[in-house]
């Protein structure tokens, strides 16, 4: 009964592995979940405040498809403070989470046969959302600090896209000007469209985040991505936006009119409070962050695990080949130590001798997560 173009379209691993946390834990077991990537915190009060004003205002109706005005301009902004993104809030949309935004763009970029470039190891919704539009992913390779290796090599007569995640799930990589040009250049030499996922762009150590679509040249191919769910521990309300060329948005827009519609009206409200109430939440977060991504990162050295220090996101992404590899690690992880963790595999194949361990866990609960896994490798 269901078409054959949905056979390839793997379940998304890290939301199985997060609802089989879910699952156990409510079985009565003591799981730790380190296996998805999202924000331990709560949603800052003035945020909540914000939608549920909005409520009692009545702001519960349907609106244009792209957002509400305000939140749009606030975004444009936004964009142009934060990320030197010169773009009218005409060409900004807002979405039902950042990962709305990711599948219309891509939907709206590739044709059937198209190719679409991921830089080594990859958040696990890309490659589904290529498929989806009927195109496929071409691997870049990259080295032991995830950075790319053979881009040019990477580009072909089908290549349309070049998808950049800075700071990368799951490597927790930044990346620097050089690299950020390098893609450039080659996306302007090859006529190609950069999407820009920077969903983790304020989770930086000491690094700069630096936007594609703020290099000369760039604004006109490139789509920026960002979203409220890591910034603001807002994963359940769902909004995110996406702004870029004029022709890529019109097609954007259409997808969205057909499917959701829009965002959810008073989830928007509390988007321009996030955006321009105070902002000491996300340096406190990111605070946090650092000191359990150390305590992580030491921790797992001291039981025989190699990292690398990811200088961006809420991950570390270790390779355990010496271990079996991520998915008999992960495995192992689960079922003796009790701490779920996402194996490498999910993020393409440069990602299978990896795990995947989130730090949006307390340092108490890594603490014990550690010795566990300590007890487990003896
Ligand atoms: N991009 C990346 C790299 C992510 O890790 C996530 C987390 N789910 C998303 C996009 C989607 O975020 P959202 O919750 O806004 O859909
Ligand atoms: N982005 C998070 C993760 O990678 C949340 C789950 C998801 O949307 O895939 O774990």
């Amino acid at each position: 009964m269901v078409s054959e173009r949905l056979a390839s379209i793997p379940e998304s691993t890290t939301m199985k592995i997060s609802a089989m946390a879910k699952k156990l834990n409510a079985a009565g077991l003591d799981v730790i979940d380190l296996g998805v990537g999202e924000p331990d915190f709560d949603t800052p009060k003035n945020i909540c405040d914000a939608a549920i004003d909005s409520i009692r205002r009545g702001e519960t109706h349907y609106l244009p498809t792209s957002g509400i005005p305000e939140l749009r301009a606030a975004i444009a902004e936004k964009l142009y403070n934060d990320n030197g993104i010169e773009i009218s809030p005409d060409l900004v949309s807002v979405v039902p989470g950042a990962k709305m935004a990711i599948f219309a763009a891509i939907q709206a970029l590739l044709d059937e046969g198209d190719e679409c470039v991921l830089i080594g190891p990859s958040w696990v919704s890309y490659e589904p959302c290529v498929n989806f539009a009927g195109g496929r992913v071409r691997w870049a390779q990259v080295d032991e600090e995830f950075k790319p290796t053979d881009l040019a090599d990477s580009i072909t007569s089908k290549t349309r896209m070049i998808l950049v995640n800075s700071p990368s799930n799951p490597t927790g990589a930044v990346f620097g000007r050089e690299i950020l040009e390098e893609i450039g250049d080659l996306a302007i030499d090859h006529n190609l469209a950069v999407l820009s996922d920077e969903i983790y762009e304020k989770i930086v150590y000491g690094q700069e985040h630096i936007s594609m679509g703020s290099f000369p040249g760039m604004s006109e191919r490139t789509v920026t991505v960002n979203g409220f769910s890591k910034c603001y521990a807002m994963t359940g309300w769902r909004l995110g936006y996406l702004a870029g060329p004029q022709e890529v948005m019109k097609w954007v827009n259409r997808i969205l009119s057909h499917s959701v519609s829009h965002a959810t009206t008073f989830v928007q409200w509390a988007g321009i409070e996030a955006l321009k109430g105070p902002q000491d939440s996300i340096r406190a977060m990111v605070a946090e962050f650092k000191e359990r991504r150390d305590l992580l990162v030491s921790g797992l050295e001291d039981i025989g695990i190699v990292c690398s220090l990811p200088g961006g996101a809420f991950y570390v992404f270790p390779d355990v080949s010496e271990f079996g590899g991520g998915d008999s690690f992960a495995e192992r992880m689960l079922s003796e130590a009790m701490v779920a963790a996402t194996p490498g595999s999910a993020f393409g194949p440069g990602g299978v001798g990896h795990v995947r361990i989130s730090y949006a866990a307390s340092k108490e609960r890594l603490t014990e997560a550690l010795e566990r896994m300590g007890k487990m490798l003896g």
